[in-house]
């Protein structure tokens, strides 16, 4: 790696807030030889931080644990059911991760040893660790909603992590005939990107409008108002109008999705009622990844982490960041989980060249594409504060686009919402 190409990582580091003369010897808090870091999950979280230690720290060992031989995103992936994307344009390869120096294991960690300090592999490689960071994103909840278990998700996609699930629902779509019925269940926050339901609507619907007109879609949503609300509304009735119905749970009726059946795909909300579907969406309840949970991290469904450091409150040297730990206020999305990971980094690779990390920022921006450059956004910075008399992330400076907006200002928004996706993916997977 060239100096100008380690200068701009480290720039990227939210000026990485550390002296830009590294040391090679890292602090007492580490094992004697090459500090060792484990990273487990190559996604917006993982694979952001490994990159950014191992070129903030040369001299790290850092390993990075991913079951998946490429990474394809979620984030943008609703664009690939309007026809905005394909799927291949949202997958990427951790080639140039290996090229700088990263240990990249292809396998599932199944365990934590947190006194002895390793992590198994699901092929029996252990790997001991210093530090050991999870972001390993979310597990769909299979117990949530009465026969929503593994099989049904090949029936009823959730579409709610990348890969087979986001093509198993695009080809159900396809193969749908014109005047069917598309019924997307929402579920209760918190959950994975809280626009993601209604941004999918959206692309959905764009697709039918184009190629199967007389079909319709069907909102059942467990929750009472939802993210980014009246420019969705106002979408659904200027773009689409009669083709979708929003069923939002109210002081009358409950539309949390309690039980599916996938031989019939009819799915039954709390209040009773039955919605046959000819292409089912369910998204269930999620909670952190699996890994977490063997490594004692979590608490309810999330893991707690200290705001400051998104250290684990549970476990010692253990770090959680993305979809799985619980960094309210920040919402779960790619970009809350590369800013946080670039947080930690900074201090890791701070206490690795034995230097004090300087106050780095936290930020988010969500886009949702309403219909052809008609993009919306939400986002805020964050900030150490107090929530309900506790420590936690509060947010600041936060902005939301707004209904009757002018057309060359949700054209601008899908602008830098396609930079930004270019942005991110150079960020978590080039080398320079
Ligand atoms: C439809 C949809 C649209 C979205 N749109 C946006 C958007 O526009 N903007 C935005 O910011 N966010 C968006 N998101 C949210 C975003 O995808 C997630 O918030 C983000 O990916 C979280 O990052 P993460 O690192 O926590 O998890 P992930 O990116 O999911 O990465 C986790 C990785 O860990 C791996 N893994 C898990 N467990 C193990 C294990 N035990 N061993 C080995 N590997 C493991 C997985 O294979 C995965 O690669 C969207 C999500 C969805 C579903």
């Amino acid at each position: 790696m060239t100096q100008l190409s380690r200068r701009r990582l480290v720039q990227g580091l939210g000026a990485l807030a550390v002296s830009p003369a590294f040391s090679s010897f890292p602090s007492p808090a580490y094992a004697q030889g090459a500090a060792r870091i484990v990273v487990v999950g190559g996604g917006a979280g993982g694979a952001t931080l490994a990159k950014y230690v191992k070129v903030g720290a040369p001299n790290a060992n850092v390993t990075l644990v991913e079951r998946s031989p490429t990474y394809t995103s979620c984030f943008y992936s609703n664009l690939y059911y309007g026809g905005f994307r394909t799927l291949e344009s949202l997958t990427h390869s951790y080639d140039q991760l290996r090229s700088i120096g990263i240990n990249l294991i292809q396998d599932v960690a199944v365990d934590v040893d947190t006194s002895a300090r390793v992590v198994t592999m699901m092929g029996g490689t252990r790997v001991s660790y210093d530090k050991l960071v999870l972001s390993p994103g979310i597990d769909i909840d299979l117990e949530a909603i009465e026969g929503y278990d593994a099989e049904a998700t090949q029936v009823m996609p959730h579409a709610w992590r990348g890969g087979d699930q986001t093509r198993l629902l695009k080809s159900q779509l396809e193969a749908m005939e014109d005047g069917g019925v598309v019924v997307i269940a929402a579920p209760a926050n918190p959950y994975r990107c809280p626009p993601g339901p209604y941004e999918r609507i959206c692309m959905i619907a764009h697709y039918l409008k184009t190629n199967k007109p007389r079909s319709k879609i069907v909102l059942l949503d467990a929750k009472t108002s939802f993210a980014k609300q009246p420019v969705f509304q106002e979408a659904f009735e200027t773009h689409y109008k009669g083709m979708i119905e929003v069923n939002l749970t109210d002081q009358i009726d409950s539309f949390e999705v309690v039980k599916v059946d996938p031989r019939t795909k009819t799915m039954t909300v709390k209040s009773g009622q039955q919605f046959k579907a000819d292409v089912g969406n369910v998204i269930p309840p999620q909670r952190a990844g699996g890994i977490a949970w063997r490594a004692g991290c979590v608490e309810g469904r999330w893991c707690p982490v200290s705001p400051e450091s998104f250290a684990s409150t549970k476990v010692k040297d253990v770090y959680v960041i993305g979809d799985s730990s619980n960094a309210a206020q920040m919402p779960k999305s790619a970009f809350s989980a590369n800013s946080q990971a670039k947080y930690v980094a900074n201090t890791l690779v701070a206490e690795l060249n034995g230097l004090k990390p300087l106050p780095s920022r936290l930020r988010n921006t969500c886009w949702s594409l309403l219909a052809q450059n008609d993009s919306v956004k939400v986002g805020a910075s964050y900030s150490v504060g107090e929530l309900a008399g506790a420590p936690g992330l509060v947010a600041a400076g936060p902005f939301v686009s707004e209904p009757a907006e002018p057309a060359s200002v949700r054209a601008r928004n899908f602008k830098e919402s396609e930079g930004w996706y270019s942005a991110i993916t150079i960020d978590m997977f080039a080398a320079s």
